[in-house]
């Protein structure tokens, strides 16, 4: 009974978005009026404003004590100090932009925009279980679903092929290309940055591709950080949010690595077995991201956060350049790990990614099936939970409490700081420049984990209340 409804309902609202007319815009959306001031608390202001201070610099900061100090967090710091440098003489060893690496980034971000706009998918023409060309995102606060082409993986695999036949074949330009050009490649990247945040802001305010899924706090750092508008678009296709999420940076994240063993390579005559582990592990996760690029638009980033320099900034920069500390730190110190320690890592990464795709895939598919699966062989238990848009229309829905989501209520991002924690083992223990990356993404999903409760209890109210008394922990059963 509960099931028919919910299908009933959410055809009648599929409907309604299909037509174009307004369909409920639910309480828990974040969409709202130019009047609404209330989201903006001090604190997240003040987060917003460190933020957006210092996310630049601590980024131009990593990657120059690598460029300076043999990746030594603290040298630089303490050199500044103790008086024996000036900011001036770090910042004059700094390379400046040059029109190579102006050249490099405009065609490379012009090729992933013809990849992705001009070259319907293929793959899953041919590819058994993959879900690519066109999809229907989720229904946005204002009712619309929009269609994407998902071509990801399709890309990625185009950019690699094209890649590997240049440092093989045409030898057109070194494969250590992007390493050779880094902090040049880091002034473009900030440039695209800061342009496509800014545009977005002003398109925002004045030609909104949804005026009614665009949300005004009234504060512009706010909006500016957090965006204006839920799903930015050019034309029928460009869309912002599944463009800079996924190309450039998550396509050039393996290339990058495979640009610093190259690096190794070049300078030390072989590539070192962290070196490898790192560009696998790394791969995967990547790979892992492509293939799944359809369910990618059910997520929080697609779903949830509206596009501003978060996103932007967040894509073209922060993600390429941090995300890729462990392979720029093996090109300074070349570890070379025993042949146990790197079997342990490689188990301790493959079982993370193993935790993170099975419980990723098992909410998917109990959603996807409306219960009617096997978890673990057996039919899953679930809470039937309900909400109401704020036209007073119910809907009905359901919390698996079965496999991996009986465990904890997210351990998915369990799975996935297990694998983070592998790829930072990868660079031994001298220096905590590599452990950068661990220490992020437990900062990013705890904050993550503690948000998306929020939005889901003021969704689901006293039915979450009784979820998180069937399941009371977050991410470690019996600890957190
Ligand atoms: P989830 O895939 O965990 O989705 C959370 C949503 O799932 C909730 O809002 C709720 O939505 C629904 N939900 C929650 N509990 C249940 C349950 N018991 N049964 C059924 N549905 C439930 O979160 P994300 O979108 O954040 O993450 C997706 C993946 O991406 C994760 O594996 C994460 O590790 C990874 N990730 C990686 C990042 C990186 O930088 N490397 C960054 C962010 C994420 P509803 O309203 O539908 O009920």
């Amino acid at each position: 009974m509960a099931a028919h409804r919910e299908k009933k309902s959410e055809e009648r609202n599929h409907k309604s978005a299909q037509n174009g007319a307004q369909a409920p815009q639910a309480q828990w959306g974040r969409a709202c009026s130019v009047l609404d001031y209330r989201e903006v608390d001090w604190f997240s202001l003040a987060s917003i404003l460190f933020l957006l201070a210092f996310a630049p610099l601590i980024v131009y900061y990593f990657i120059m004590s690598c460029d300076q100090y043999q990746c030594s967090l603290t040298d630089p710091l303490i050199n500044l100090l103790m008086g024996n440098k000036h900011l001036s003489d770090i910042w004059n060893k700094t390379p400046s932009l040059t029109y190579t690496a102006a050249g490099i980034y405009a065609a490379w971000v012009a090729f992933q925009v013809i990849l992705y706009v001009f070259v319907p998918d293929f793959c899953h023409k041919f590819l058994p279980g993959y879900v690519g060309g066109v999809q229907e995102g989720a229904v946005t606060p204002a009712g619309v679903v929009n269609k994407y082409e998902i071509n990801g993986l399709q890309a990625w695999i185009i950019t690699h092929v094209l890649w590997f036949a240049n440092a093989y074949y045409f030898h057109y330009f070194s494969p250590t290309i992007i390493f050779d050009n880094w902090i040049p490649l880091l002034w473009c990247a900030n440039i695209l940055g800061y342009v496509v945040s800014t545009f977005a802001m002003i398109k925002g305010y004045f030609f909104p591709t949804n005026a009614k899924d665009c949300k005004f706090t009234g504060n512009f750092f706010y909006d500016y950080m957090m965006g204006i508008e839920f799903n930015p678009r050019i034309g029928k296709w460009f869309d912002f949010k599944l463009f800079f999420n996924g190309r450039p940076g998550i396509v050039a994240w393996t290339l990058i690595n495979l640009s610093y063993a190259a690096k190794q390579q070049e300078l030390y005559g072989h590539v070192t077995n962290s070196m490898i582990l790192v560009n696998v592990l790394q791969g995967i996760y990547v790979l892992d991201y492509f293939w799944n690029e359809a369910w990618y638009l059910k997520t929080i980033d697609i779903c949830h956060d509206h596009f501003g320099w978060y996103l932007g900034w967040g894509d073209c920069v922060w993600l390429p350049y941090l995300y890729t500390l462990q392979g720029l730190y093996l090109v300074y110190h070349p570890v070379q790990l025993c042949t146990a320690n790197a079997i342990g890592i490689l188990a301790l990464g493959l079982v993370g990614y193993y935790i993170f795709r099975m419980t990723n895939h098992q909410k998917d598919l109990f959603r996807r099936t409306n219960g009617n699966c096997k978890i673990w062989g057996k039919k899953p238990d679930y809470i039937e939970c309900s909400y109401m848009s704020v036209d007073g229309t119910k809907y009905y829905s359901k919390l698996l409490t079965s496999g991996f989501w009986g465990w904890a209520r997210h351990f998915n991002y369990t799975g996935d700081l297990m694998g983070s924690l592998a790829y930072c083992l990868t660079c031994g223990f001298e220096h905590i420049l590599p452990y950068f990356y661990i220490v992020y993404m437990t900062i990013l999903l705890t904050h993550r984990c503690i948000r998306d409760e929020h939005r889901c209890y003021s969704k689901y109210g006293k039915d979450w209340k009784r979820y998180t008394a069937a399941v009371p922990y977050r991410l470690i059963p019996g600890l957190f």
